[in-house]
């Protein structure tokens, strides 16, 4: 399970968390007023895998309220004991087709969608559940080979293929771009996802809201902000390294 740290080792990670939290609550605001956006549009999603379920909680009690969970197996594991009435959780790792089945109840927003067949098996549970799915379209941004996400030039075909699927909403693009030595090839990858993202959105689709662009994690959340982020996902710079 997950309740195997000695109360000492507890205490400590919840004094990193605290002091992380408020350091990335003001990274996070410095970051807003560099590029004169509103901080309301930004939506900090700590990234939760590997990480106890009572440090999540603890977090939560301290003013987390989105989560994102990687692994089916870890989020059903967790989900019993997470304190859900005051955090909304979504997923955010690669999904395989036979495992929606285990999330459509338990998550508001599968930020991973990147084929038809995994949108079509979202709609057709979240239909039978009564549900309306948000669903973020994951792009392959650098173009990488073994990394999930639309490529970006089959993009807008994809949006609109999958538009049609009732049981689900398109809400927004997420990218995870490549590892970049250079900020500037990094600024060059956030631009292009806005620019993706702005271009659908003034499109007006029915049942597509680009309301959440999700990019940046620990190392470059500052950045992403800087080129339009709506949602960060941090995990090791809030929680500590994972072991
Ligand atoms: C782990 C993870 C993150 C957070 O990564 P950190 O570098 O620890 O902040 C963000 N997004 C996804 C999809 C992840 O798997």
């Amino acid at each position: 399970g997950w309740i195997c740290m000695t109360e000492k080792l507890f205490d400590s990670r919840l004094a990193t968390f605290d002091e992380n939290y408020q350091r990335i609550l003001e990274q996070i605001a410095w970051a807003a007023e560099r590029s004169g956006r509103s901080l309301d549009e930004i939506t900090l999603l700590a990234a939760t895998k590997t990480v106890p379920v009572e440090v999540i909680n603890y977090g939560i009690s301290k003013g987390l309220c989105c989560l994102g969970e990687n692994r089916v197996q870890e989020l059903l594991d967790k989900y019993g004991v997470l304190d859900k009435t005051r955090c909304d959780l979504q997923f955010i790792g690669q999904l395989q087709t036979n495992k929606v089945k285990y999330l459509v109840d338990k998550v508001s927003c599968i930020q991973s969608v990147d084929s038809v067949k995994l949108a079509k098996e979202i709609d057709r549970l979240s239909q039978k559940n009564g549900k309306i799915m948000k669903v973020l379209v994951e792009v392959n941004i650098g173009g990488e080979e073994n990394k999930g996400g639309v490529a970006p030039d089959a993009l807008l075909e994809f949006v609109d293929e999958i538009r049609a699927l009732p049981g689900l909403h398109v809400q927004g693009l997420m990218a995870i771009p490549p590892i970049c030595s250079d900020k500037k090839d990094l600024f060059r990858y956030f631009s292009l996802m806005e620019q993706y993202y702005v271009d659908i959105k003034g499109k007006s689709m029915d049942n597509v809201d680009m309301d959440c662009l999700s990019m940046g994690m620990s190392s470059d959340f500052a950045e992403a902000i800087e080129c339009g982020a709506t949602m960060v996902r941090v995990g090791s710079s809030l929680f500590g390294a994972r072991g």
